[in-house]
Order: C-alpha cells, then sequence, then structure tokens
C-alpha cells in the first residue's frame, strides 16, 4: 500500500505518518468505531467519488446505532472528504472514513471519551484481484443481531471478519463466507455474495447477518436495467453448492466472480456475473449516463501545497469536546 500525502483529522490535514492515536484509546480496547469503505474512480471528466451520498449517510446511521456523537454535520464530511482526494492528487483511490472513541477517560463507560474523525485516502487495486476467488464456509458463525448491532458498520464486530478471513487463508482459500446462527448464509468477511440460479440473481435479505452494502444495491439496480430479476431471500449452503455463477461484491472487491466453493469447481465468469461486472464498470467510470449522479466529481486542486497542512497534534484527541 503506497502511503498518499495527507489524512484529514479532526478538521486539517495532517501529514501522513503523523495521523497517529493515544494507546488508551477507547476504539482500541472496546471496539467503538464506526466506518466506511469508498471508492473515487477515473472517469472521462476527471476523478469522482461513487455513492459518496449514500456512503456518508450509512457512516450516520452507523454512529447512531452505537450511540457514537458524531462532531461533523454530512457538509462537512462531504467537504472533507473531497479535500482529501484532492490534496493527495489521486486519479483514483480508495477512502477510509473513521469515527472512533478517542482517549478521554478509561474504562467501558464511553460517554467522556471524544470522538475523533478521520478520513485517509490510498490508491488500491481491487482487494480480491479479478481472476476469481476460492470460497471456503467459515467454521465461525455471523455476528448476530441479537448480540451487536450487525447494520452498524462498527469495527468491534469486525473480528469475526477478521476470524474468518485468517481461517480461510490459512486453509488456501481467498476468502469466507459466514453462515448466520440459523444457518442461512450471509456474507463475506467484506463483501456481500449473489447467487445465480435459472438467470436470476439471489441475495440474502436484511436480517440474515450481511452488511446493507451499496455495491449489493448498486448491482441490484444495474440488474433492473439488464432486466435480470434479482430477488432478496434465504440460501443455504447447499443453494452456494447448487449454483450456476456466484459473485461478490463490495466497494473494496469490485466485482468479481467465485470459481470454487468448498472444492466444488464453479469456473467462471458466468454470462450474468461478467454482464453485471461490464455494467459497474462502465457507471463507476461514467460511461453510464443513467446514473450520473451517482458521481461526485472531485474539484481540481492546486495541488498538495494549497493545503493549509499543519501537523496534527496527539495530545489534542485528550481534550474532551464534551
Ligand atoms: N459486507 C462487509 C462485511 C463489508 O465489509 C463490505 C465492505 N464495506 C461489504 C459487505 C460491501 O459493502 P459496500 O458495497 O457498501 O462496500
Amino acid at each position: 500500500m503506497r502511503e498518499a500525502a495527507y489524512i484529514w483529522m479532526d478538521g486539517e490535514l495532517v501529514p501522513w505518518g503523523e495521523a497517529r492515536v493515544h494507546v488508551l484509546t477507547h476504539a482500541l480496547h472496546y471496539g467503538t468505531a464506526v466506518f466506511e469503505g469508498t471508492r473515487v474512480f477515473a472517469t472521462p471528466d476527471g476523478p469522482a467519488v461513487f455513492r459518496l451520498e449514500e456512503h456518508l449517510a450509512r457512516l450516520v446511521r452507523s454512529a447512531r446505532m452505537i450511540g457514537l456523537p458524531l462532531p461533523y454535520s454530512v457538509d462537512e464530511l462531504r467537504a472533507a472528504t473531497l479535500e482529501t482526494v484532492a490534496a493527495n492528487g489521486h486519479a483514483d483511490c480508495y477512502i477510509r472514513h473513521l469515527a472512533h472513541r478517542g482517549f478521554g477517560e478509561m474504562g467501558i463507560a464511553a460517554r467522556r471519551c471524544p470522538t475523533v474523525v478521520s478520513v485517509a485516502t490510498w490508491e488500491w487495486p481491487p482487494l480480491l484481484g479479478t481472476s476469481g476467488v476460492r470460497l471456503m464456509t467459515s467454521s465461525w458463525r455471523r455476528n448476530d443481531h441479537r448480540v451487536v448491532p450487525v447494520a452498524a458498520k462498527a469495527t468491534g464486530p469486525y473480528l469475526n471478519s477478521v476470524l474468518a478471513k485468517d481461517e480461510a487463508m490459512a486453509a488456501g482459500y481467498d476468502e469466507a463466507v459466514l453462515l448466520n446462527a440459523a444457518g442461512h448464509v450471509s456474507e463475506c468477511t467484506g463483501a456481500n455474495l449473489f447467487v445465480v440460479r435459472d438467470g436470476r440473481l439471489l441475495t440474502p435479505p436484511p436480517g440474515a447477518g450481511a452488511l446493507d452494502g451499496i455495491t449489493q444495491d448498486t448491482l441490484e439496480r444495474l440488474a433492473a436495467d439488464l432486466g435480470v430479476p434479482a430477488v432478496r431471500q434465504d440460501l443455504m449452503r447447499t443453494d452456494l453448492y447448487a449454483a450456476d455463477e456466484i459473485l461478490l461484491c463490495g466497494t473494496g472487491a469490485g466485482v468479481v466472480h467465485v470459481t470454487a466453493v468448498d472444492g466444488r469447481e464453479l469456473g467462471g465468469p458466468g454470462p450474468v456475473t461478467q454482464k453485471l461486472a461490464d455494467a459497474y464498470d462502465a457507471v463507476t467510470h461514467g460511461r453510464d449516463d443513467r446514473h450520473r449522479d451517482w458521481l461526485t466529481p472531485v474539484p481540481a486542486s492546486g495541488g498538495p501545497a494549497r493545503s493549509a497542512a499543519r501537523p496534527h497534534d496527539p495530545a489534542s484527541d485528550l481534550v474532551s469536546r464534551a
């Protein structure tokens, strides 16, 4: 991963290496942070952020779900995002928004720990590659909504993903698919999943334990454009084995086909996956006028020198804004 020049942290651009936190940060101990992964794509009109409004809205929802006060408005977060991408001079990149409970006081009670917000960007190729994914059913079950808020993109619950990913990679697979407590398919460690069967797209419903994926929603809308029926329904593990095609989708991963699941070969990419991947590529790169409103152009920057980047003082994290 190549470092960018700046990270936005609590209102200012700081040099990449100076975006630091205190070791007694509440979020490090108790997983009290929410985050977003968003992408900027190169378009004929310059770099553009894909579905920025939906990502910021989910960040706000996630914060509300875990009771984390967000000290910035959506307008301020949008401006910070565009400022960071422009200052770093990316043609395309990944954006990581993070809002975490900083250090205020030790202990589980979070109220006296101020929220620290950061926006980091870097150039990142599709996270699962482009040549297909070998999938393994995890021995770990997906987080359960009766235990943690699964619809919040919160850091604590991601331990579940980390364990499943490590297990799959140690066993020689690329990625894990997690079943929920009821035994239904939820999602992968960092991507949603679609099965193609008899020309229809099937994906688990809300409540199955998956993140409300923005790429998942994008593909459902693109499927409607293409006349491919898309249905949200519970899927069993054996629905994966009987699938004509399986594809994974997410901001980090893009759209990628599954070549095998638990050693059962699927090959591919199949025709429906290929059509959706092409449509996603067109829409993200500004070649589909029907969904232009999904792209927020990044204003041209005079380069990093234009941004008044002052070193961030980690000690300022200790000051409660409460
Ligand atoms: N599920 C999980 C667990 C994820 O981490 C991600 C990536 N954010 C997704 C699904 C896909 O979500 P999105 O399309 O909004 O990036």
